[in-house]
């Protein structure tokens, strides 16, 4: 992999308490069960994931997180959650946008999981916010949650001029 030397790396990393309300298992129900409230649950259920100082809330050891200058914890409140790493999914703000802006960063390299939630969500306000966006196509993948997810997410990115590159 070519080392492109970003000068800033910021990692999203899902940081949910046990009784985070997008867990299927708080509600009784399977993960990917239909759900939609206000705050942002939705439009499924999850399988429990990343749960606050858990293994699965670690990052991969492949990702290289000694390298991250930031780390933004989000989905933390147990009824709300956070698909993007700017704003929750109530709206808000989580400060990445202004912490960007105030270190003269103005175009981001994108990648994750999952390209048809988190990073979808994350491109979405990153283009709201001003930032040119580049999607890292080969280190992305989506969940397909729904039929069609990953199609309509590609063909968002294609509407919004976001660019699709490989690292
Ligand atoms: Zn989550």
């Amino acid at each position: 992999m070519r080392d492109p030397a970003y000068r800033l790396i910021l990692a999203g990393q899902d940081w949910h308490p046990p009784s985070h309300m997008s867990f299927a298992v708080n509600h009784g129900k399977d993960p990917f069960t239909p759900y939609d409230n206000d705050a942002g649950i939705g439009p499924v259920l999850w399988p429990a994931h990343c749960q606050q100082g858990s293994h699965g809330a670690e990052f991969h050891p492949d990702v290289e997180s000694y390298r991250f200058n930031y780390i933004v914890r989000k989905g933390t409140h147990p009824e709300v959650d956070s698909y993007s790493v700017f704003k929750e999914n109530n709206g808000a703000d989580l400060g990445t946008a202004s912490l960007l802006k105030a270190l003269s960063i103005a175009e981001l390299d994108i990648c994750g999981l999952a390209l048809d939630y988190c990073l979808k969500y994350s491109v979405h306000d990153a283009l709201e916010a001003g930032f040119k966006v580049n999607v890292v196509l080969n280190a992305t993948k989506g969940v397909e949650a729904r039929s069609g997810d990953v199609r309509e997410t590609l063909d968002g990115f294609a509407k919004a001029r976001v660019e699709l590159i490989e690292r």
